[in-house]
C-alpha cells in the first residue's frame, strides 16, 4: 500500500460489486435496473477483458438466462451472435445408447443458445453504457476492503474510496471477497483440463449440441453462428501439455478423429486454451454487509454446462432479495435481506454441484461394469417421454423456484 495515495472523498453506493466478469457485470445491470447505484471494480481494463486471447470459451445459456438476459436489455446486444441450440445427442463413446433431446417435444423455443463468452462481455458493457447508475472502476487494484455494522468501505490503490451498503464478491474462484470473509471452501481437483477450441466445418450441425463420453472424459461440440463449432474436450491433465503443444496438423487430425465425420471436414480456428478442472462449493454465501456469486461461491465441472447459468441465478436471486427489502424499507446490506438470498441459492446450488460431479465421475471412466450401467440407464431415460421433458426442462433452466428475472420479468 503506497503511504503517497492521494485523499479523495468517499463516493457512496448502494452495492459495490468486485469483480466485473460475466456474473458481476449481470448483477450490475440487473441491480441498476431495479433502481440502485452500483459500483464495479475490476483489475482488467476493458481491452483486456474483451480481447479475443482473453476467453476462447462459448456458454451454453439456459433459455430462461436468455430470458432474464432479455428482460435487462443485454440480450437484444447479444442476440446477433447467439446460436440457438434446438437438439442434444448425448452418446457413450462407441457404444450405440445414445439419448436424443429435441425442443420441440417441449414446443416452447430453444433448449438454449451458444454465445461466445467475448460477445456475452461486450454485450455487458454495451449495456452498462446505456445505463446511468453503473460506475465502472475498471484496471484498478484493491488497496484494502472493510466492512463494519454501517457500511462496506473499499479503497484502491489509486486512492478512491468507495462505500456501500453491500459489498457482492463476484470475482471468480480464488475471490478475494470470499478469503476475506474467511468464508470456508471445498475444493476437489478433477485431474482433468477443458481443452477449448474452434473449429469450422464443412456440413451445417442444424443447431445440435453433441456430448460424447470418452474414457478420458466427456467430449461436447457444441454449435456456434454459421458452419463453425466450440469444442469442450475434457482431457487427463498429464497428456494436456503435450496435446497443447502439437503441430496445427496434428491436432486438426486429433479433434477430426473425435469429431468423425458428420459435420465433413473440419478446421480448428482461432487458438486454442486449456482450463484446469475443479470442483468448488462456499458453506455460506453470506457475511456481515458481505455475499458472494457465481464462481465465487461455487465453480463446477462444465460437463453440463451449467457454471455460468448457475452465476446467473445468482444475480437473480440476489436482486429480487435486495429490490423486495428495499420496498419494505430494509437495509439492503443487513443480516435479515442477505439471509434471504442464501437459503434461496444454498439448495438449488448445492443439487446441480451433486448432479455435475455424478456425471462427470460416471462417464469418465472405462471400467466395463458401470459402462454397461450407464448404456442401460441412457437406453432407459431415451423411451421414457415424460423422463426426458424433465432432463429437458432442468437443461433449460425453467425448474425450482424461479426468481422474476428467470421467468423474463424485472421484480417491480
Ligand atoms: C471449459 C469450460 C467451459 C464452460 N462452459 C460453460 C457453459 O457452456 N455454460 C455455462 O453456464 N458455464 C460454462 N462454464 C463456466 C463459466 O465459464 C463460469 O462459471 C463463469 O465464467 C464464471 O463467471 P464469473 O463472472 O463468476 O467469474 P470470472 O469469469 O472468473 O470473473 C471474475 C472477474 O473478477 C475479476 N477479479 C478477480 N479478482 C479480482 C480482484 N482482486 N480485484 C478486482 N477484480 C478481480 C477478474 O478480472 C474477472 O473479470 C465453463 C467453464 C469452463 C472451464
Amino acid at each position: 500500500m503506497s503511504s503517497a495515495r492521494k485523499k479523495t472523498k468517499p463516493q457512496t453506493f448502494d452495492a459495490t460489486i468486485i469483480g466485473g466478469g460475466m456474473v458481476g457485470l449481470t448483477a450490475a445491470i440487473g441491480l441498476a435496473r431495479h433502481g440502485f447505484e452500483v459500483a464495479v471494480i475490476d483489475r482488467g481494463p476493458i481491452g483486456d477483458l474483451t480481447a479475443v486471447e482473453y476467453d476462447g470459451r462459448a456458454s451454453a445459456l439456459a433459455f430462461a438466462t436468455c430470458r432474464m438476459l432479455e428482460a435487462l436489455g443485454i440480450w437484444a446486444h447479444m442476440e446477433p451472435f447467439a446460436q440457438p441450440i434446438n437438439e442434444i445427442r448425448v452418446s457413450d463413446g462407441p457404444s450405440l445408447m445414445h439419448l436424443h433431446f429435441d425442443h420441440k417435444a417441449l414446443g416452447d423455443g430453444p433448449l438454449g443458445n451458444m454465445v461466445e463468452n467475448r460477445h456475452t462481455r461486450l454485450a455487458l458493457f454495451k449495456r452498462i453504457e446505456e445505463l446511468e447508475n453503473i460506475s465502472l472502476f475498471m484496471a484498478s487494484s484493491i488497496a484494502t476492503v472493510e466492512t463494519s455494522q454501517e457500511e462496506s468501505r473499499v479503497t484502491l490503490e489509486g486512492g478512491d474510496v468507495i462505500c456501500a451498503k453491500v459489498l457482492v464478491g463476484a470475482d471468480g474462484r480464488n475471490s478475494m471477497v470470499r478469503k476475506k470473509a474467511a468464508i470456508p471452501v471445498s475444493t476437489f481437483e478433477y485431474k482433468q483440463h477443458g481443452i477449448v477450441c474452434s473449429i469450422e466445418h464443412e456440413l451445417a450441425h442444424q443447431g445440435i449440441a453433441h456430448e460424447r463420453f470418452l474414457p478420458s472424459g466427456p467430449f461436447a461440440i457444441l454449435p456456434l453462428t454459421g458452419n463453425r463449432a466450440s469444442l469442450v474436450w475434457t482431457e487427463k491433465s498429464h497428456l494436456v501439455d503435450t496435446i497443447m503443444g502439437l503441430s496445427d496438423r496434428s491436432f486438426t487430425a486429433e479433434v477430426q478423429r473425435r469429431v468423425g465425420d458428420f459435420l465433413g471436414e473440419v478446421k480448428p480456428v482461432g487458438g486454442r486454451w486449456a482450463y484446469p478442472l475443479t470442483l468448488q462449493y462456499a458453506d455460506t454465501y453470506t457475511d456481515n454487509r458481505l455475499v458472494i456469486l457465481g464462481d465465487a461461491a461455487h465453480g463446477i465441472h462444465p460437463i453440463a454446462g451449467q457454471g455460468l447459468n448457475l452465476g446467473l441465478r445468482d444475480v437473480a436471486a440476489l436482486v429480487e432479495t435486495l429490490s423486495n427489502a428495499a420496498t419494505v424499507g430494509l437495509d439492503i446490506g443487513s443480516e435479515q435481506a442477505l439471509a434471504t438470498y442464501t437459503q434461496w441459492r444454498h439448495t438449488d446450488n448445492a443439487s446441480l454441484i451433486s448432479v455435475t460431479d455424478l456425471l462427470n465421475r460416471l462417464f469418465s471412466n472405462d471400467v466395463a461394469p458401470v459402462r454397461v450401467a450407464r448404456d442401460i440407464g441412457l437406453a432407459a431415460v431415451e423411451q421414457v417421454q415424460p423422463l426426458k421433458n424433465f432432463f429437458m426442462s432442468h437443461a433449460r433452466g425453467t425448474v425450482g423456484e424461479l426468481p422474476k428475472l428467470l421467468q423474463g420479468e424485472l421484480v417491480q
